[in-house]
């Protein structure tokens, strides 16, 4: 675990995820070393070892770490409930922003303004509360509403990248394909195991 992430208690993940305790879905992710994938805590897969878990508190903070989403539990429709939501947070009203598209419009630079902090602020706020940057968060967003499109809609490709905020059909095949591993075609054949 990074130190620099405000506390997730190992412990307490640890044994939240051993139980498939469905309070903490959405408080906290599984990233698995063995594997390079991560998942919610409810995931049914057979639980991983110990020593080959971390824990994180946001989809995109295991992204930037190159684990990619589980396509069992899908980690893109997790409850949106980490700690921090609900508050009236610098955090938490920047997450609301990037829900909107705020990043396909504007710099990192122009949105820390819009929240009346300093950029350096916002990426310190993020790295220690999401643990990852509003840029990433941006892209995890991008990539979760693709991927429910692809999974619950038989929309073109085209318009899916469109809808996901994506600014050009080969940006779209691009960045799945980095988080998934796999071309969307793919992953929309793809049963769960
Ligand atoms: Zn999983």
């Amino acid at each position: 675990m990074d130190d620099s992430i405000s506390a997730l208690d190992f412990e307490t993940c640890d044994a939240a995820r051993l139980r498939r305790d469905a309070a903490f879905d959405g408080v906290f992710f599984i990233a698995v070393k063995s594997t390079k994938i991560y998942c919610r805590p409810v995931c049914r897969v057979r639980s991983p070892l110990r020593r080959n878990v971390e824990f994180y508190p946001s989809a995109a903070a295991c992204e930037e770490r190159g684990f990619r989403p589980c396509l069992r539990c899908r980690p893109e429709t997790a409850p949106f409930s980490p700690a921090w939501n609900g508050t009236k947070s610098t955090v938490a009203r920047a997450m609301k922003l990037l829900e909107k598209g705020a990043l396909d419009e504007l710099t990192v630079g122009a949105l820390a303004e819009k929240l009346g902090v300093g950029e350096r602020h916002l990426a310190r706020l993020f790295k220690k509360h999401v643990g990852a940057s509003p840029t990433t968060v941006a892209k995890t967003i991008r990539v979760q509403r693709a991927k429910r499109l692809l999974d619950e809609t038989d929309l073109p490709m085209t318009e899916i990248a469109w809808r996901s905020g994506f600014q050009s059909l080969r940006r779209f095949n691009a960045v799945f394909r980095e988080t998934y591993r796999r071309a969307p075609s793919e992953v929309r054949r793809a049963l769960p195991e």
